[in-house]
């Protein structure tokens, strides 16, 4: 049966993605024996596919045809190893203007060979299929995607979207990488955001091994958020900004990934660590201040260690022939900024990773943001 023609919404979408995870859910566990294969460790059955182990494989989230289905038939990539293992998710192009997820997706799942994998990699590599085609953040329907999280069946096409990716993520995986990048014009420096409430998923973001860690549940809705509470050790990564490819940021993210997998036994190789003191359990916006709007220039680069009282930048207000210094309040590491743009008061310029929070005891402290901050999930 067709969906009304009013119906926009068109819940038979994920009507036809459901029912196919599920019967996944339970054939994943129904071994089936392929020529050669380690003994208990069978064919991956995902969605309405059997994947062999030592094998790869591509196909569409869903396999409706119609309208509706142009922006939600993104693909699924599965990487299933000759040997058993964990089973690891990654999730690329949420937002669609942040290209370099998509691309770090590509390049872990381009350089992974199956036969040395140990375990599973399945990846959403483009979620944000229309978004990413024109440049937007946002879905189709001009909604946040990674707000939406877990999603509806009966909702609005980006809903039906994130109840398909939520499904697919803790029905098959134990843990979660989702890869963005900075938003609005501002740009990262590589970082894990995690929470601390998961000791697994704490390693996890430990062993990507570079950048810096920052502490944190993630705004509700968002995929790691929701997915770290229904049981999923989920990070988030974020490197660079939007709309333009940053070969470091892509390497690093590739690498990182690469890194989480031998740590968690699924590759043969060395993994790295980030060090204790570059996890932030606290960060903090420097803004523009009151009436300080104009045109907006950083002194500082990306990374930068700045102590209080350090100008940060300056804005110039044209017309007026004035300007207005931006200052640090507090000692800290620069951990993303604003590119030099038009930017209006309040808007947040320097994301500070603060000075003192990354004498890290184990588990002891205290997450979160300071009190006020914006949401940090690009
Ligand atoms: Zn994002």
């Amino acid at each position: 049966m067709h969906a009304s023609k009013t119906d926009i919404r068109c819940p038979r979408l994920l009507a036809s993605i459901l029912p196919i995870v599920v019967a996944g859910l339970v054939a994943t566990v129904a071994l089936a024996e392929e020529p050669g294969a380690v003994p208990g460790w069978g064919a991956l059955q995902i969605l309405d596919h059997s994947v062999a182990p030592g094998s790869k494989s591509m196909f569409p989230l869903a396999e409706d045809r119609n309208f509706d289905s142009a922006f939600v038939n993104s693909s699924v990539w599965v990487v299933h190893g000759a040997q058993a293992g964990p089973s690891l998710c990654i999730t690329a192009g949420i937002h669609g203007d942040e290209i370099n997820s998509v691309e770090i997706a590509r390049r872990v799942f381009s350089a992974l060979e199956p036969e040395q994998l140990r375990g599973s990699v399945i990846l959403l590599p483009m979620i944000n299929l229309s978004g990413i085609r024109s440049g937007e953040r946002y879905m189709a329907d001009r909604r946040d995607l990674n707000r939406l999280f877990p999603g509806r069946r009966d909702g609005s096409l980006s809903s039906i979207v994130a109840r398909g990716v939520f499904e697919l993520v803790t029905g098959h995986c134990r843990a979660l990488i989702d890869l963005h990048t900075g938003s609005f014009a501002r740009t990262n420096v590589p970082q894990i955001r995690v929470t601390s409430e998961r000791p697994g998923a704490l390693d996890m973001a430990r062993h990507f091994g570079s950048g810096v860690v920052v502490l944190g549940e993630g705004p509700r809705g968002s995929l790691r958020r929701e997915a770290s509470e229904a049981g999923v050790d989920a990070i988030i990564y974020e490197a660079a900004g939007p709309h333009r490819f940053d070969a470091e940021a892509a390497r690093v993210g590739a690498d990182g990934v690469r890194s989480v997998m031998a740590w968690m036994g699924m590759l043969d190789q060395r993994g790295a660590t980030i060090p204790f003191n570059n996890i932030y359990r606290r960060t903090y916006w420097e803004r523009v201040p009151n009436s300080g709007g104009g045109f907006f220039f950083p002194e500082v680069e990306i990374g930068s260690r700045v102590k209080p009282g350090e100008r940060l930048g300056t804005i110039y207000a044209p017309g007026y022939d004035t300007e207005t210094p931006v200052l640090a309040r507090r000692s800290g590491t620069v951990i993303g900024m604003a590119v030099p743009q038009i930017v209006l008061t309040g808007y947040a310029l320097f994301n500070i990773g603060i000075e003192g929070s990354d004498l890290f005891p184990g588990l002891m402290l205290e997450p979160g943001p300071e009190p006020g901050a914006p949401e940090v999930d690009g």
